[in-house]
């Protein structure tokens, strides 16, 4: 079996604590794809000291010259699509078709940042004074600590390392333990296209061992974390002493509302898309359906039966729609929700489960699973389960529709399927969501737009598009004063004081 190294200071290391774990794949527990670092503090030292010395290398490298190493980044990522799609399904289970994607995501995302390093815009605007000129422009704020999850092993790495390297920043980066296989290949791609070695170091470990070492190290200057609500609450809280800044990309609940003029056909597909693909694991999964009562029935009787249809298996095989669970751990977390619903009284029409049969036998499956008659505040309606679990909720109105969807703790993505072009345009006004789909579910961001969640999904900032670079570059303002004298704002000017 293949031991895979840590990439720190240079050249590809093995962890100081001599430690290592089994990389497996999801859907068959004894294909072992690798062993990797379980690193510890010493490693991210080590790794931060590094990243120090890349970081004053590399900020000196003008923009426009930094974004052609990303665009080659995007080049040898579309040679080598294929390849990564298939080590990516086998190390987290999503079918071939969404790993493709996700490949797709991280090429856009390197061919944007490729562009904004020639524009990487501040402001010019007037001076108060004559002669003297007032301007702002960005600069790079330092070592960047980068905690990835599991669920997008590439496209989340590149949303948040190209930014920060576009903007001139070294990245430590922290893949999740789940997926080390996808981060060893992306570090081994920056550096083919001529990142120059120190600028990115790749930590192998767990939360604890190398991401919270991480988030306290003093010479982190800036946090980009995607995960768990749970998780991202230390890493703000810890932020926030430190004064760090952190952006901070947790749970949904999102919903997608049908109302009774909708068109039900196309609501079926996307909510077939957007609750079972990834196998529910998505920050922006559709995990709640909302029903108007008009066409509830209906619709969920041609949805039980288009769910049961799904083919359940493995991600490499032809024909599979829906991969296993990542881990035994997400595998107890889902079937905790299915006793939770059914304590709560709601119906179990399909699912609940994992399959029967041999082919099933060595991985983390579980069968796509529907609720209705879930109550709007129960736990099933409230908490994110990360898994191919959907509850149905029945309303009587848009604005209850409106009403059951903004009352979650969460707020990432909406939908609403609708032709009523004054209701789809009040929605985007009224859903509480950092992001709401009009006719589509509530998956489908595209790299070159903000994405991120209001209320408990995040922290105010954005990944993605135009926004990110502010994340990650300190707006810095110069003034030049060329009148050869003393002129001082707020007191002196142009026309002098009237009498
Ligand atoms: P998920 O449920 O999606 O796996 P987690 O929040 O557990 O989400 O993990 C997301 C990332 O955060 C992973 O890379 C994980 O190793 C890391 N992580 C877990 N615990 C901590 C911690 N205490 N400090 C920093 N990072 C952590």
């Amino acid at each position: 079996m293949k031991t895979f190294k840590n990439f720190i200071a240079g050249e590809w290391a093995a962890p100081a604590t001599g430690e290592y774990f089994d990389n497996v794949n999801p859907a068959d527990t004894t294909d072992i794809i690798g062993r990797f670092p379980l690193s510890g503090r010493e490693d991210v030292e080590r790794a931060v000291a590094s990243a120090k010395r890349g970081f004053e290398r590399w900020r000196k490298v003008p923009a426009p010259e930094r974004g052609d190493v990303l665009r080659r980044v995007g080049d040898l990522m579309t040679q080598r699509k294929e390849e990564i799609a298939d080590l990516m399904t086998r190390e987290m289970g999503k079918p071939l078709k969404e790993t493709r994607g996700d490949v797709q995501e991280g090429i856009d995302t390197a061919y944007y940042a490729a562009s904004e390093g020639r524009r990487l815009f501040g402001h010019t605007v007037p001076s108060e004074m004559p002669n003297k000129w007032a301007m702002s422009f960005r600069r790079p704020i330092g070592v960047a600590g980068i905690i990835t999850p599991f669920n997008f092993p590439l496209a989340i790495p590149t949303w948040k390392m190209f930014p920060a390297l576009l903007c001139g920043n070294a990245c430590v980066f922290k893949p999740a333990e789940d997926v080390p296989h996808t981060g060893t290949v992306f570090v081994e791609i920056l550096l083919a296209a001529g990142l120059p070695p120190e600028v990115v170091q790749l930590v192998h470990g767990a939360g604890e061992g190398v991401g919270a070492p991480l988030v306290e190290h003093p010479e982190v200057s800036v946090i980009s974390f995607t995960g768990s609500t749970e998780t991202g609450r230390i890493v703000g809280e810890t932020c926030g002493r430190l004064h760090k800044r952190v952006s901070l990309e947790m749970g949904g609940k999102n919903a997608m509302i049908v109302l009774e003029d909708g068109d039900i056909e196309l609501a079926l597909e996307g909510v077939l898309w957007g609750a079972f693909g990834t196998t529910g694991q998505r920050c922006t999964a559709t995990s709640r359906l909302i029903l108007h009562k008009k066409i509830h029935d209906r619709f969920l009787g041609e949805l039980v039966d288009r769910t049961r249809a799904l083919q359940l298996g493995d991600g490499r095989k032809k024909g599979t729609d829906v991969g296993p669970l990542v881990n035994e751990a997400a595998l107890k977390k889902v079937e905790r929700y299915i006793d939770v619903g059914q304590a709560e009284g709601a119906d179990l029409l399909c699912g609940g489960q994992p399959p029967i049969g041999r082919k099933y036998s060595k991985g983390h499956f579980f069968e796509p699973t529907i609720f209705a008659r879930v109550e709007a505040g129960s736990r099933l309606e409230q908490e994110e389960i990360f898994g191919p679990v959907l509850s149905v909720i029945r309303v009587s109105s848009a604005d209850e529709a409106f009403e059951v969807n903004n009352d979650v703790r969460y707020g990432l993505s909406s939908s609403l399927y609708t032709r009523d072009v004054n209701l789809a345009f009040r929605a985007f006004n009224e859903l509480d969501n950092g992001i709401t789909y009009i006719n589509a579910p509530t998956i489908g961001a595209e790299a070159h737009l903000p994405f991120g969640g209001v209320k408990q999904t995040g922290n105010g900032h954005r990944e993605g598009g135009w926004e990110v670079y502010h994340f990650f570059s300190e707006t810095k303002v110069g003034y030049a004063d060329f009148s050869g004298r003393l002129q001082r704002a707020q007191i002196d000017n142009y026309l002098g004081t009237p009498d």
